[in-house]
C-alpha cells in the first residue's frame, strides 16, 4: 500500500484528537483540532455515532499506525512478532513501535515530529554505534548510541528541534546529550514510559479475531 502523502492533519480530524504529527504546529490555535474538531470530509460533521466493537479496535489501530508511520504489512508483521515473543502481546507490541530508530530520533529531540525523524533517517543523518543507519523502522537495543553525523550537525532543522525540545525532558528509557546531538539507550521502554493515547489491548482483539 501506498504511503500516507495528503495534509496529515486530516488524519487527526478523523481519529478526533492530536497525534501531534507536525511539530510547532499542534501547539499553537493554528492546529486544525483547535477549529474543526471534526471527521474531513463532506459528511464530517454529520457522522455523530457513538464508535463501539469492531469500529472502536479498528480506529486503535489505525491511531497507532498513524503516530508511529508505519504501514498496515508491516504494522501486522509487529503484531505477529509481539505474539510469538515471551510477555503481554501488547505492550511488546507498544514496544516494537517505541524501538524504531525514527521515533528514538524524534524523542531525543533531534527532529521536532516523527516524520521528520523519518526524513533524517532516510537521508543518511543518523548513526547508531558510529555507523550510519538510514532505516526508519530499525530496532535499537538497549545500550545502542544514537547519534547524528558530524557534517550534519549544521542542519537548521536540527537547531529548530533542539530548541523545540529545550522544555522537554527525554523519557526515562533514553539520555541524551543534545548539544551534541547524541543519546543512549538506557533499557528498552516499559509500558509506562509510553505516553500514547492507546488502548493497545484493543488492537490484540481486532488481530486475533
Ligand atoms: Fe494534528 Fe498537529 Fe495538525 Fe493539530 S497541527 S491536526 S495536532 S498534526
Amino acid at each position: 500500500m501506498a504511503r500516507y502523502k495528503d495534509a496529515v492533519c486530516r488524519l487527526c480530524r478523523r481519529e478526533g484528537m492530536k497525534l501531534f504529527l507536525k511539530g510547532g504546529k499542534c501547539f499553537t490555535d493554528k492546529c486544525p483540532i483547535e477549529k474543526r474538531n471534526f471527521a474531513p470530509g463532506q459528511h464530517g460533521k454529520d457522522r455523530k455515532a457513538k464508535i463501539v466493537g469492531y469500529g472502536l479496535q479498528l480506529r486503535e489501530k489505525q491511531k497507532a499506525k498513524r503516530i508511529y508511520f508505519t504501514q498496515e504489512g508491516q504494522f501486522r508483521n509487529y503484531f505477529e512478532r509481539a505474539v510469538r515473543t515471551k510477555g503481554v502481546t501488547g505492550e511488546v507490541l507498544l514496544q516494537q513501535l517505541e524501538r524504531r530508530l525514527d521515533n528514538v530520533v524524534y524523542r531525543l529531540g533531534f527532529a521536532v515530529a516523527r516524520r521528520q525523524a523519518r526524513q533524517l533517517v532516510r537521508h543518511g543523518h543518523v548513526v547508531v554505534n558510529g555507523r550510519k543507519v538510514d532505516i526508519p523502522s530499525y530496532q535499537v537495543k538497549a545500550g545502542d548510541e544514537i547519534g547524528v553525523r558530524e557534517a550534519s550537525k549544521k542542519l537548521v532543522m536540527l537547531e529548530t528541534a533542539k530548541e523545540f525540545a529545550s522544555h522537554q525532558a527525554p523519557p526515562a528509557w533514553l539520555e541524551v546529550d543534545r548539544d551534541a546531538y547524541k543519546g543512549r539507550v538506557m533499557a528498552l521502554p516499559k509500558r509506562e514510559d509510553i505516553n500514547q493515547p492507546l488502548n493497545e489491548q484493543l488492537i490484540v482483539e481486532l488481530y486475533s479475531k
